[in-house]
């Protein structure tokens, strides 16, 4: 089974992603976690997208394709993946879908996670003043909003067309938002 989470910066795929881990034994692939690790390690490439990221502008597709690359074999043999924050292009889900079918795998479900904007600037900005992740200051945060709908929000038609994507609210509770992607994955 591969899972895409779907939706705008802090929506929850995250959190949502790493609950999936613990239930389902499936394996999160997360740029966004793959590109801070790059950073925090003092590595070439963290160097290369750390200003990139911190004003809150999309990596290369070149850069983000070839990391899940890297760790798309070992995920599928575990079971499958979760993929959270990728794709964020057409560019991306393209490759996606050609690195899969390679192994003989495909997407199986897209979930989108719907969040008002009013309620994803409440979250960064709560999220800011308690870990200081450096895009999150308001700036940053308008740009990623805006890379979303630029950039992302086109993938909505690309899997819609392919009847692959399922719409949860994403503004209740942690669990409820669990509960409606649980049954979402299930029915
Ligand atoms: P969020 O889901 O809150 O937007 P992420 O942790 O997924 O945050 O991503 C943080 C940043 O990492 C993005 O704003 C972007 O700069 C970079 N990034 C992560 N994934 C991708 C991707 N698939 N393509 C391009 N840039 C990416």
């Amino acid at each position: 089974m591969n899972l895409i989470l779907f939706g705008p910066p802090a929506a929850g795929k995250g959190t949502q992603a790493k609950r999936l881990v613990e239930t389902r034994g499936m394996v999160q692939l997360s740029t966004g976690d793959m590109l801070r690790e790059a950073i925090a390690s003092g590595s070439q490439l963290g160097l290369e997208c750390q200003a990139i990221m911190s004003r809150g502008d999309l990596v290369s597709d070149e850069i983000v394709i070839a990391l899940i690359e890297a760790r798309l074999k070992e995920a599928e043999d575990a079971g499958g993946a979760i993929f959270d924050g990728f794709p964020r292009t057409i560019a991306q889900a393209e490759a996606l879908d050609a690195m899969l079918s390679k192994l003989g795998k495909k997407i199986d479900r897209v979930v989108r996670l719907r969040v008002d904007d009013v309620a994803l600037l409440e979250r960064v900005s709560k999220r800011y003043a308690e870990q200081g992740r450096p895009d999150d200051n308001p700036d940053s945060f308008k740009v990623r909003l805006e890379a979303y709908n630029r950039n992302t929000a086109p993938l909505l038609p690309y899997y819609g067309d392919k009847d692959l994507l399922t719409e949860v609210d994403g503004m209740g509770s942690i669990e409820a938002v669990a509960a409606d992607i649980d049954a979402a994955l299930d029915s």
